[in-house]
């Protein structure tokens, strides 16, 4: 493609800034044809930007190197495409690879196998969600399609690729598949997945920021353009753009206008700024079930999460709990809602010595030990009173073997010196909502037809969480073979 004629034919599409000057329908200007009849046409320009550029050239384009953009890749590439990934980050993986890793899914094959009881058939999904859905026959569909890909994703780590899952441990959460070296370590995950990328012909560029996305001069979607490592515009032309962006969650913006609820709740994501929504909006996409998400996290996994594993108790500062301390997710908001906006979570050494040693790591010198209740009173500064009646009424728990405040059932383990306790508080941590897609995970128009090349997965197309970011990304495979081979 000569240069010449890029700079004359494409147009470079804004995003978040330009977001609201392109649905005002700039960009576009009237033009007389050979006949004299006006003609609306694309101006050859980038906006707020230079000329159009293209220095390399490929089938797929997938921005964004977490999950949902990794699984995207690598049936087409199996297939004979050509596809780079472009990441700003140095590195894959996203925010699942530093996630907790918990794998929520009732769907898979393995799910059935190894935990019956957990199993849900697409007909069982349906019936089980149908409340939630009540009026919306088409959010129903696409929670039983989801559904059934995040079972495809366990089952072809597992059965195609042979990754073991860790085996099933007592814990409450057994529709959820962990790591094989437990909390916190999705890396070896990210390993296996990276190796399939690369051997089925996926390139990636890191430390390149994706800016716009470009469209020919029929408005058709051609490719992007990114800032490379060094600062320069660097534009790739691609015949289709799959945006895997992630969420919203680092654009405060955005999180007061769609999430007011969580939008003054501490923020521990960078570089979520929904820069791929906005760009799938300012190339004519629109936005879907834009709203705060299910939870909050703590600002250390450890404080929640060892709970779903092992004995541990989480007090308010004054001293009481405040939640069943297996069902993590309740933590932060739990605190929240309670009018705090921190907690301890304090377990002993069978957690602390567990095989959990990666969530725990993640904390670091936040999690301090001490050997006594009193020496806990004067640590964290909460009243000792109501700590020595906390420790009272949990022996007694124990004893009884029956939790009357919050219904807990496993764990119910008095806890004995040392003491290692977390000083925790609520962060947000993803975000809910991102572009209308179809059930082949095409960015759709307000008339709910697909945008011509351009393709979203994972967060940027409204999931949540690891599992239906990853189920996302590989239909979207089939879709881009469908698509563009053969
Ligand atoms: C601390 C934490 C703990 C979590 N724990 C769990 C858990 O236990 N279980 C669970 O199911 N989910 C968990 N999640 C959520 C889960 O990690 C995400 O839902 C999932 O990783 C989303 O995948 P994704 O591919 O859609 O996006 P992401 O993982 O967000 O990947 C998006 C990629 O796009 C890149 N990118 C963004 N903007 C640009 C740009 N302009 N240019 C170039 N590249 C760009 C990013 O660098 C990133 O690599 C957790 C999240 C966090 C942050």
């Amino acid at each position: 493609m000569s240069k010449e004629m890029s700079r004359r034919q494409f147009c470079a599409l804004g995003t978040a800034s330009a977001v609201a000057a392109i649905a005002g329908g700039m960009g576009m200007a009237n033009r007389v044809n050979a006949e004299g009849e006006a003609e609306q046409a694309v101006k050859a320009h980038a906006i707020g930007d230079g000329n159009v550029n293209f220095s390399q050239e490929v089938d797929v384009l997938i921005v964004g190197a977490g999950i949902s953009g990794m699984m995207a890749s690598i049936d087409p590439a199996n297939a004979g495409l050509n596809v780079l990934i472009v990441d700003q980050n140095s590195m894959y993986g996203g925010d699942a690879i530093y996630s907790a890793a918990c794998q929520m899914c009732s769907t898979a094959q393995l799910t059935k196998e190894e935990r019956p009881e957990k199993y849900s058939s697409p007909e069982q999904i349906r019936e089980k969600f149908a409340p939630y859905y009540v009026g919306n026959e088409a959010g129903l569909d696409r929670t039983v399609l989801l559904q059934d890909w995040t079972g495809r994703f366990i089952d072809k780590m597992h059965y195609e690729w042979g990754y073991e899952f860790q085996p099933l441990r007592e814990s409450p959460y057994h529709q959820a598949f962990f790591p094989k070296d437990g909390l916190c370590t999705m890396k070896s995950e990210f390993d296996l997945i990276n190796e399939k990328v690369t051997e089925a012909g996926v390139q990636y560029l890191f430390r390149t920021t994706f800016k716009t996305l470009i469209t020919d001069e029929n408005g058709t979607i051609c490719g992007a353009r990114f800032i490379d490592k060094d600062g320069n515009l660097l534009d790739i032309a691609a015949k289709a753009v799959v945006l895997a962006t992630g969420g919203y969650v680092s654009n405060q913006e955005w999180m007061v206008r769609y999430a007011p609820e969580y939008a003054y709740v501490a923020n521990i994501i960078s570089g979520r700024k929904g820069d791929g929504i906005a760009a799938g909006v300012a190339a004519g996409g629109v936005l879907s079930g834009m709203k705060a998400t299910s939870n909050l996290n703590p600002r250390f996994e450890a404080g929640h999460m060892l709970g779903t594993f092992y004995p541990l108790i989480a007090l308010l500062p004054n001293g009481k709990r405040f939640y069943c301390e297996t069902a993590v997710h309740n933590a932060a908001t739990g605190c929240l809602n309670a009018g705090f906006y921190e907690w301890y979570s304090i377990w002993d050494d069978v957690a602390q010595n567990g095989i959990d040693q990666e969530v725990i790591l993640h904390a670091g010198e936040a999690v301090q030990t001490c050997n006594s209740i009193e020496e806990l009173a004067e640590m964290t500064g909460m009243p000792l009173d109501k700590l020595q009646e906390t420790f009272a009424k949990w022996k007694t728990i124990c004893e009884n073997q029956e939790d009357p405040d919050f219904g807990k059932t496993l764990f119910l383990q008095e806890l004995k010196p040392p003491y290692y306790f977390l000083r925790n508080y609520p962060v947000r941590y993803k975000s809910l909502g991102g572009l209308k897609v179809s059930d082949r995970m095409e960015v759709l128009d307000a008339n709910d037809a697909p945008i011509k090349n351009l393709y979203a997965c994972g967060c940027t197309a409204g999931t949540e969480d690891i599992t239906p970011a990853a189920g996302s990304g590989m239909l979207l495979g089939t879709t881009l073979v469908a698509d563009y081979v053969g």
